[in-house]
């Protein structure tokens, strides 16, 4: 996860939908702002142009008109997130509210051998904490039998995006190259560091994690 800010204020249409017996709050100017408010990509797992895309409720409206279309508690999401997320999941870490520090109360770890797993590391040991960790974990390597299936095949986008990652930087930082090269390596490198790419969160704790990178790439982690 990887802080959004949110757009203010409410787009025109949600208090006009709100007004109406059987309004619906997935109208046109809340999916234009709310798209381009998440980058495009599920607040969750953080897979960019999900085919399948849910806008969600972050705390469950259960049927409760001020949560439904409160646009504060409309998020972004990728179906297989959606659904493991439902209701089971109401205390986390709001990925929206600046000092929540969804990047780094949590520490994004996938390293194919010898986990295969993805393993999210909580830092601080608060309630909601705890649970993001439980959700993410739960996203990445699965719950039910299909859920698990699903999650292989997002490691395996993850492990592809981490690849093209690692190898811009060992380019970059390899002796025989232009300058002019590095350059480009260094735009392929920003790009993967910002929020709007795939899985910034792993991608980041790469660099948080080693000295070298972080003092040569921390002032892109903003
Ligand atoms: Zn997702």
């Amino acid at each position: 996860m990887v802080y959004f800010e949110k757009s203010q204020p409410a787009p025109n249409c949600l208090e006009l939908e709100k007004a109406k017996a059987n309004g619906d709050y997935k109208c046109l100017n809340v999916l234009e702002k709310i798209k381009d408010d998440f980058k495009n990509k599920c607040y969750i797992c953080e897979y960019k142009e999900p085919i399948a895309i849910n806008v969600e409720h972050f705390l469950p409206h259960e049927g409760n008109k001020e949560l439904k279309f409160n646009w504060d508690n409309l998020f972004w999401s990728c179906a297989h997130c959606n659904n493991i997320k439902l209701a089971n999941y109401t205390n986390i870490l709001n990925c929206t509210v600046a000092n929540h520090f969804v990047g780094i109360k949590l520490k994004y770890l996938f390293k194919p051998f010898p986990y295969e797993k993805v393993v999210i590391e909580e830092l601080v040991n608060t309630p909601e904490v705890i649970q993001t960790k439980q959700l993410l974990e739960a996203v990445y390597n699965g719950t039910t039998k299909l859920k698990t299936i699903e999650a292989a095949n997002l490691r395996n986008r993850l492990l592809d995006e981490i690849k093209d990652f690692q190898h811009y930087l060992c380019e970059y930082f390899k002796d025989t190259n232009s300058v002019e090269d590095k350059e480009y390596f260094l735009i392929k490198i920003r790009g993967h560091l910002n929020r709007g790419s795939n899985f910034t969160a792993f991608k980041r704790w790469i660099v948080i994690e080693n000295e070298t990178l972080y003092k040569t790439f921390s002032m892109h982690l903003d």
